[in-house]
C-alpha cells in the first residue's frame, strides 16, 4: 500500500471502516479499525466511519450507537459518519445505468435454480432464459420490483458478465434483492435493497475512498469491484486491498455466534466480561491502550494465522503494570484472631502503592486484632514444601507483621472457621527485622473495616476441543465460564468507581465492574491473572 502511496498514484488517502450494524463489534474489527484509521493517519489522511446497513432484517440502531461508541473509546474519531442508506437512490440510479448499457437485467429464476446454473469451479455456469430480456423489458421490470409488486425472492437484479468466467464472482452475481423489511433508517421507503458487492464498491467511490482494505475472503470479490467501479461509471476509483482476518485461540469471532450466545442467555449481554467483543473486554478491564498494542503487534501480515490469546493478556499487563495501585484483596476469607494483639487497637500500616512505581506513592492500611486471610492460605494437613499457614507455622502478612498460627476453631461439621494465631511486635513491617526468616508471605485485609467485594474469575467461553470439532457449538460452551466469590477489599477502595483498575496482591488484575456495583458491594472483574509463561518478545 506505502508502495502505491509513495510513487505517488494516490495523492490522499482516505480509508474507511465499513461495519455491519447487526451486532457488537469484537477484537477482529479491532484490527480492522486500528489498521484503517492508523492507515490514514500516516499519511494524514482521513477515515470515515460508513455503516453498511444494507440487510435490514438483522440490523438496528442499538448495533449502530453501540459501535460509534466502541470505536471512540478505542480511541479513534472519524471523518465523516456514513451510512450505505445515504446512497440508495444514487445505487438505484446507478443500477438503472447498467440495465441501459445492457449490463444488468431482471432474472425470474429462483434462488435454488440460479445455484443450479451457476456452474462448479471446474464447469461453467449457464445462462438464464431471462439474460437476455430487452432493455425496456428490464427497466420496467426493475422500477416494478422498486415498488413493491413482487414478493421477496420473486426476482433479483444480476449483473450481465460472463456465466463462463472461472471465478464465480462474475458469473452473474445478484445486485438487487427484493425485501419487504423495515429498515432502521429508511424505514418502508425501500422493498428492494443492494447486495454487498454492489453497495460497497460504490460507496467506496462515492466517498472518495483511496484504499478500502478488507479480509482475505474478499479477494476473490476484487474483479467484480472493480467491473462495478468501471461499469457504474465512478469518476473515484478507489482500490480493494486485503488482509488476513484476526483469528485468536479459544475466542469465537463470528458475530452470529456471539449473538447466540446473548440470544440463548449464556451470556448476560453483548458488553459481558467473558465476551471477545471489544465491549466486553472494555468491561473486563482491558484498556484502549493494550488493545492497540496488540493490534500493533499481530500487524497486517497476509498470512492466515491463529493468535494466542495469551498475546492479548500479555499487552493488558504490560500496559496495567505501572499504572493500576497494587492493593489488598481477599476473595475467599477465613478470619484470623490475632490473640495477643490488643482488643480495641488499630493501627495504621504503610503500604506502597506500586512497587514498581515509586511515584505512585503509599497508602495506610489498617491493622487489629482480627484480619481475614484467604481460606487456601491454611491447611491443617500441609504436604512438604507448603509454606503457608498450618498449626504451629509462622509467616509472613504482607505490609505488617510476621503471624504464628496456635489454634484451629471448627464448626459441628469440622469446617474449619477460624483461626487463632499471635504476632510478634518486632518483626513489624518496614522496620529492617532481621532476627529470622519465614518463607511465606500472605495477603490479608482488617476485618472490623474491610469493604464487602464480589470477585468474578473468568475462564474461556469455549472449551478448547479442536479434537472434537463436530460438536455442536453450543455444546463445546464451557460451564465453569464465571465463578463468583464473596469476599473484602481494603477499606480505601470504598470509593471505587466503575472501570477503576487495581492489581490484587497475588491474584491478579481487577477492574471494578461498572454495571453491578453497588453502594453496599463493589463487584471485580479478573481482567487477568498475574503470571503467564507466554511473551510474544521471546
Ligand atoms: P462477522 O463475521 O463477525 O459478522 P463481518 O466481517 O461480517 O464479521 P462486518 O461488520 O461486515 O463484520 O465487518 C466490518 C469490518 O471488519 C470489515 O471490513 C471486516 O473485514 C472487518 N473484520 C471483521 N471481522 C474481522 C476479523 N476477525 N479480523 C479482521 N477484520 C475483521
Ligand atoms: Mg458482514
Amino acid at each position: 500500500m506505502s508502495d502505491d502511496l509513495q510513487s505517488g498514484k494516490v495523492g490522499e488517502v482516505i480509508t474507511r471502516f465499513p461495519p455491519e450494524p447487526n451486532g457488537y463489534l469484537h477484537i477482529g474489527h479491532a484490527k480492522s479499525i486500528c489498521l484503517n484509521f492508523e492507515l490514514a493517519d500516516e499519511f494524514k489522511g482521513k477515515t470515515n466511519l460508513r455503516f453498511d446497513d444494507t440487510n435490514p432484517v438483522k440490523e438496528d440502531t442499538e448495533f449502530v450507537e453501540a459501535i460509534q461508541e466502541d470505536v471512540r473509546w478505542l480511541g479513534f474519531e472519524w471523518d465523516d459518519l456514513r451510512f450505505a442508506s445515504d446512497y440508495f437512490e444514487e445505487l438505484y440510479d446507478r443500477a438503472v445505468l447498467l440495465i441501459k448499457k445492457g449490463k444488468a437485467y431482471v432474472d425470474d429464476l429462483t434462488a435454488e435454480q440460479m445455484r443450479e446454473m451457476r456452474g462448479t469451479l471446474t464447469q461453467p455456469g449457464q445462462n438464464s432464459p431471462h439474460r437476455d430480456r430487452s432493455v425496456d423489458e428490464n427497466l420496467d421490470l426493475f422500477a416494478r420490483m422498486r415498488a413493491g409488486e413482487f414478493k421477496d425472492g420473486e426476482r433479483v437484479l444480476r449483473a450481465k458478465i460472463d456465466m463462463a468466467s472461472p471465478n464465480i464472482n462474475l458469473r452473474d452475481p445478484a445486485l438487487y434483492r427484493i425485501a419487504h423489511a423495515h429498515h432502521h433508517r429508511t424505514g418502508d421507503a425501500w422493498k428492494i435493497y443492494p447486495m454487498y458487492d454492489y453497495a460497497h464498491p460504490i460507496s467506496d467511490a462515492i466517498e472518495g475512498v483511496t484504499h478500502s482494505v478488507c479480509t482475505l475472503e474478499f479477494e476473490d470479490h476484487r474483479p467484480l469491484y472493480d467491473w462495478v467501479i468501471e461499469e457504474c461509471e465512478m469518476s473515484a476509483k478507489p482500490r480493494q486491498y486485503e488482509f488476513a482476518r484476526l483469528n485468536v485461540t479459544n475466542t469465537i469471532m463470528s458475530k452470529r455466534y456471539l449473538k447466540m450466545l446473548v440470544d440463548k442467555g449464556v451470556v448476560e449481554s453483548w458488553d459481558d466480561p467473558r465476551m471477545p467483543t471489544i465491549s466486553g473486554l472494555r468491561r473486563k478491564g482491558f484498556t484502549p491502550e493494550a488493545l492497540r498494542a496488540f493490534c500493533r503487534e499481530i500487524g497486517v501480515a497476509r498470512a492466515y494465522s491463529v493468535v494466542d490469546e495469551r498475546m492479548l493478556e500479555f499487552f493488558i499487563r504490560e500496559d496495567l503494570k505501572l499504572k493500576a495501585p497494587r492493593t489488598m484483596a481477599v476473595l475467599d476469607p477465613l478470619k484470623v484472631v490475632i490473640t495477643n494483639y490488643p482488643e480495641g487497637q488499630t493501627e495504621l500500616l504503610d503500604a506502597e502503592n506500586n512497587s514498581e512505581n515509586e511515584a505512585m506513592g503509599i497508602r495506610q492500611i489498617p491493622f487489629s486484632r482480627e484480619i481475614y486471610i484467604e481460606r487456601d492460605d491454611f491447611m491443617e494437613n500441609p504436604p512438604s514444601k507448603y509454606f503457608r499457614l498450618f498449626p504451629g507455622n509462622e509467616v509472613r502478612l504482607k505490609n505488617a507483621y510476621f503471624i504464628k498460627c496456635e489454634d484451629v476453631v471448627k464448626d459441628a461439621d469440622g469446617n474449619v472457621t477460624e483461626l487463632r494465631c499471635t504476632y510478634d511486635p518486632e518483626t513489624k513491617s518496614g522496620t529492617g527485622f532481621t532476627g529470622r526468616k519465614v518463607k511465606g508471605t500472605i495477603h490479608w485485609v482488617e476485618a472490623s473495616q474491610a469493604v464487602p467485594a464480589e470477585f468474578r474469575l473468568f475462564e474461556p467461553l469455549l472449551l478448547d476441543d479442536e479434537a472434537d470439532g463436530d460438536k455442536e457449538f453450543l455444546d463445546r460452551i464451557n460451564p465453569n465460564s464465571l465463578t463468583t466469590l464473596q469476599g473484602f477489599v481494603e477499606p480505601n477502595m470504598k470509593d471505587a468507581k466503575g472501570q477503576d483498575k487495581f492489581q490484587f496482591f497475588r491474584h491478579g488484575y481487577f477492574n471494578v465492574d461498572p454495571k453491578h456495583a453497588t453502594p453496599e458491594r463493589i463487584v471485580f472483574n479478573r481482567i487477568v491473572s498475574l503470571k503467564s509463561s507466554f511473551d510474544p518478545k521471546a
